[in-house]
């Protein structure tokens, strides 16, 4: 989108120990100055404070990749979105399609998120996609709009929130919507961001996540309305992360 910064923002997912959690963030940060993408690292909240220290006014930002609905409370073994921010990240990945399937998390839970995220000052990333009988049924379009009503707050657009439209069948198995598929999906996503926040849905990030990596990565972001990447697998390699932030 013109004037739109991209945003390469990788999720780490359930990897990383301090040793090479450490060394994977010092290796995108090292590589990561000068890019025309903004950078971004979500690594397991273990990780969080010590990446986020390790990066300090580096070019490489640090997310979390859920936090509770709740600022604080009896939710025993769940992080509160001021503990995000206080540990040094300023994004959230929220309603990724493994919280939603193995946490059941409902477009409404993820809303309250994003709520919560946003109060404290974070950057909500909201995921949404189909799973794949949907996109063989012909109804994508109809599934993401459904989940884009029910799990945006009212706040997303003045917070500058992220969108991320990850097909759940891209998701860590190398295979990719066309790129016809992603620019009607990421089109209609754009309108309904505009009708939702007429005052910044023409702005804001629309991600596309799902097997992104060296080779798709030039293609994938040409194509309109396509502000950047969510990056599951790739993002594990520097090389290949930093490959991709190239290429935005
Ligand atoms: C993801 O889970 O956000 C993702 C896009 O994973 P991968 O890149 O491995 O498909």
């Amino acid at each position: 989108t013109p004037g739109v910064r991209p945003l390469i923002a990788g999720n780490w997912k359930m990897h990383g120990l301090s040793a090479d959690g450490l060394a994977l963030a010092r290796a995108v940060a090292a590589g990561g100055a000068g890019l025309g993408a903004e950078l971004l690292v979500c690594p397991p909240a273990t990780l969080v404070a010590a990446v986020a220290s390790a990066m300090a006014d580096g070019p490489v930002a640090v997310g979390g990749q859920d936090c509770h609905a709740a600022a604080k409370g009896a939710h025993t073994g769940d992080i509160a979105a001021p503990m995000l921010a206080d540990a040094g990240a300023r994004f959230v990945i929220l309603g990724h399609s493994e919280r939603r399937a193995d946490h059941a998390e409902s477009d409404a839970v993820v809303r309250a998120k994003a709520e919560a995220a946003i109060a404290a000052g974070l950057t909500p990333i909201v995921c949404v996609g189909e799973p794949e009988a949907d996109r063989l049924a012909g109804r994508a379009e109809d599934v993401v709009a459904a989940q884009l009503a029910g799990s945006l707050p009212e706040g997303f657009g003045a917070a500058g929130g992220v969108l991320a439209y990850e097909p759940v069948w891209a998701i860590g198995t190398g295979r990719t919507p066309t790129e016809a598929d992603i620019a009607a999906m990421h089109a209609m996503i754009r309108a309904r961001l505009v009708a939702a926040f007429p005052a910044q849905g023409a702005a804001l990030r629309v991600l596309y996540g799902g097997s992104v990596k060296p080779s798709n990565a030039v293609a994938i972001l040409a194509i309109p309305h396509v502000d950047g990447a969510l990056v599951g697998g790739a993002s594990l390699v520097a090389e290949d992360f930093l490959a991709i932030a190239r290429a935005a």
